[in-house]
């Protein structure tokens, strides 16, 4: 039988079902190039890294308009059920897509964004909407992606983008947020890897004329900040793509100076490391850091320290003092210290992550401007979440914790909206029930994110206290205040489970995430948390004649000088991932759960071992046995009754009764099995989709 070769496309119609037969299911199917499957109304995705014919044109029209468990399982078709609910129920709807690194989400978030662009509205003016909001896309990849051992085109940061619609169901427009870009990257990146795709797109793709502009060489091993080993990438064409990145920056709206003005901070960026400094003893004894003049070096006769100040409009001198020297300020007085070579090579690093990372935040808030709704009346709103996914690498810092703690929310979410809403729904509408277990990691949100134990808030303690303040005291407190949590340990402090590990490293930290253990390195946490440039280095910025670099930095305004000290990089992060949570909840979850098939990046290569983990921490099994155990169908009486009251003398045209009886006249007379459905207070909950096929089935022939 070629249907069952090809697998079950719900999971909920699995027999016999178990954690085997779960994933030898998705490996018959993934065989067979049948990517997705479905639990419900969730989608599973394997990343099939390879195109596959299942994206035309023809199958959008296949989709469209159709119910979910009609055809065989697509991405298109959760797409199309969202995007149905939303124009014709008034529903706001979010996809969630979730999945560790190169599983597939940010491919699966356009995708949905590329259907949902195909099926709604016509003309020009929302042709251009959509243009618009598509290009948006490759503009930010640009920027905030990167090659990494895991991804050739791995997100570096967070990304929710809100698409509006009206009451016909066009689309009007969008906001994007998003969350903390890997900052790190751009100074250095871990063997293997890439900087940001632009630095190599910029110099592959730019114009010798458009080089020169911008005092740029085009060879990439000029510059000390982009990793050598790893430059060309065998699928990327940085040449090519950085032409489509320019016709998409227009696309968006961005105005020729604008984008020259956006490339100059990228050249200042990638020449700052090229800054050198020496040591130069001074009278007092102290060694004071100077700018290491490295005419030699350059074919313009240039300084780079001269290059980067003619890019920005900025006086050498102002540049130079605020690498030599910091002016602290105590009691309204101020005094200047001198800084030494490392430090200054620490302050040269700071600025150039700052002024990366507030590039890309200016870039999100313009595209924002282009493609905000300027009508105030009511929209419907479809929320796509692409957000980097679970982490575990050799060397875990502060980006792999932020990154997997709002993994930790995400998950969080699935189960309070899946599993434990899912059980709520039938106590509340008193349909017998036995619970099934699941593990809630709501314990491991509260180790991070409680505002008085939790690591971040200790974290900041640590970064705002008085005296010396270094990553070993913060795992000190870590180690005082969680000893004896079940999802934390340490060489000195161990959890009730298991017995101290005298294997970990002094400067590491182990959590128990829902997803695996994962070790994190104290160093630099305090650092990264902090996040503090040194107020010279803001005020040079500040001075700039650059319109866009003046903008970036506003805390370097002397008239507005503001002694309170800016939010650390988790608080921030909390706050932002709060807001999120917050507006997910309002709006109805549809779920995308993806799947990594192999760590090689290979097409056609299944390899179970690594699959299963994912099956186990995803809680894939718990979510069909909630859903096998329940039903797969509910629906409020009234609209059920609507719908299907034709197939039925008794109940059509009009039923004058009350909804809930006329339901029952109807499923009796239809003589469907009585275990097949069971009638809860206020909705009829329908066992198996095959039920539901057959009333549509009978439906379209009526
Ligand atoms: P993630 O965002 O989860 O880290 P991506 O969406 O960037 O992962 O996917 C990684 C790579 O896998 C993509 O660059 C692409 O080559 C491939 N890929 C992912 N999904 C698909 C798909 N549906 N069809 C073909 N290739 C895919
Ligand atoms: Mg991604």
């Amino acid at each position: 039988m070629p249907i069952f070769q090809r697998g079950v496309g719900d999971m909920v119609l699995l027999e016999p079902l178990s954690e085997n037969s779960f994933i030898q299911n998705l490996k018959n199917r993934f065989d067979h190039d049948e990517i997705y499957t479905y639990i419900g109304t969730v989608v599973i995705s394997i990343n099939p890294y390879q195109s596959l014919p299942i994206y035309t044109a023809d199958k959008v029209e296949e989709y469209r308009n159709r119910n979910f468990y009609e055809l065989n399982p697509h991405i298109y078709a959760l797409a199309d059920e969202a995007y149905r609910s939303l124009r014709d129920q008034d529903k706001d709807q979010c996809i969630l897509i979730t999945g560790e690194s190169g599983a597939g989400k940010t491919e699966a978030s356009k995708l949905v964004m590329s259907y949902v662009a195909a099926v709604c509205g016509k003309g020009q003016e929302v042709n251009k909407v959509k243009e618009q909001l598509l290009q948006s896309n490759p503009v930010l990849e640009a920027f905030g992606n990167a090659k990494t051992v895991r991804n050739d085109n791995s997100s570096r940061f967070g990304k929710y983008m809100d698409i509006e619609f009206d009451f016909k169901g066009d689309p009007l427009g969008g906001v994007i947020s998003n969350y903390l870009l890997e900052k790190s990257r751009v100074v250095k990146q871990p063997r293997g890897e890439r900087n940001f795709h632009i630095f190599y797109q910029l110099l592959s793709g730019a114009s010798d004329d458009l080089l020169k502009r911008l005092k740029l060489e085009r060879d990439v091993s000029k510059y000390n900040y982009l990793s050598l080993d790893s430059a060309v990438v065998s699928d990327l064409d940085d040449g090519a793509n950085f032409r489509i990145i320019m016709d998409a920056m227009k696309t968006v709206c961005f105005m020729d100076n604008e984008v020259q003005s956006v490339l100059e901070l990228v050249a200042a960026v990638m020449k700052l490391g090229n800054i050198e400094f020496k040591s130069e003893s001074r009278v007092n004894g102290f060694d004071e850091s100077r700018v290491e003049d490295n005419n030699g070096l350059y074919t313009h006769h240039f300084t780079v320290i001269q290059e980067i100040c003619e890019l920005l409009g900025i006086e050498q001198i102002v540049l130079e003092r605020a690498f030599s020297s910091r002016t602290l300020e105590a009691k309204q007085e101020k005094v200047s210290t001198t800084l030494n070579v490392a430090q200054a090579y620490y302050a040269r690093d700071a600025l150039a992550k700052n002024l990366y990372s507030r590039l890309f935040s200016w870039l999100v808030t313009r595209i924002n401007e282009s493609i905000k709704v300027h009508w105030l009346f009511s929209k419907k709103v479809m929320g796509v979440l692409d957000i980097y996914g679970f982490e575990i690498f050799e060397n875990n810092s502060f980006e792999q914790f932020i990154i997997n703690y709002c993994n930790e929310k995400l998950q969080q979410i699935f189960i309070d909206l899946t599993l434990h809403e899912e059980q709520e729904e039938y106590i509340r509408e008193g349909i017998e029930w036995k619970n099934i277990e699941y593990f809630n990691n709501a314990v491991i949100c509260d180790l991070i994110e409680n505002n008085n134990k939790g690591i971040l808030a200790m974290l900041d303690d640590e970064c705002l206290r008085p005296g010396t303040v270094t990553d070993e005291t913060f795992l000190d407190k870590l180690n005082t205040v969680c000893a004896g949590h079940h999802h934390f340990e340490s060489r000195h402090c161990t959890n009730s489970q298991f017995l101290t590990d005298h294997t970990l490293p002094h400067n590491c930290f182990r959590i128990q995430h829902y997803a695996g253990k994962v070790l994190y390195c104290v160093e630099g946490f305090v650092d990264k948390n902090n996040d503090l440039l040194y107020r010279d280095l803001s005020q040079a910025m500040y001075k700039a004649r650059h319109p866009l670099i003046k903008l970036l930095f506003p805390e370097g305004d002397p008239s507005k000088m503001n002694l309170k000290r800016p939010p650390t990089a988790g608080f921030q992060f909390r706050a932002s991932v709060g807001t999120l949570m917050k507006n997910l909840q309002t709006k109805n979850p549809n779920y995308i759960r993806c799947i990594k098939p192999n760590d090689k990046k290979a097409a056609r290569i299944f390899t179970e071992t690594l699959v299963r983990h994912q099956v186990r921490y995803l809680g894939l099994m718990e979510n069909v046995r909630v859903r096998r155990a329940g039903y797969a169908f509910r629906q409020l009486y009234k609209p059920c009754l609507e719908r299907y009251k034709m197939l039925c003398q008794q109940t059509w045209p009009h039923w004058r009764g009350p909804a809930r009886e006329g339901v029952e006249m109807l499923l009796n007379s239809l003589q469907v099995p009585k275990e097949e459905f069971c009638y809860g207070c206020s909705k009829i909950f329908i066992r198996n989709p095959k039920t539901l096929f057959a009333l549509e089935k009978k439906r379209r022939e009526c």
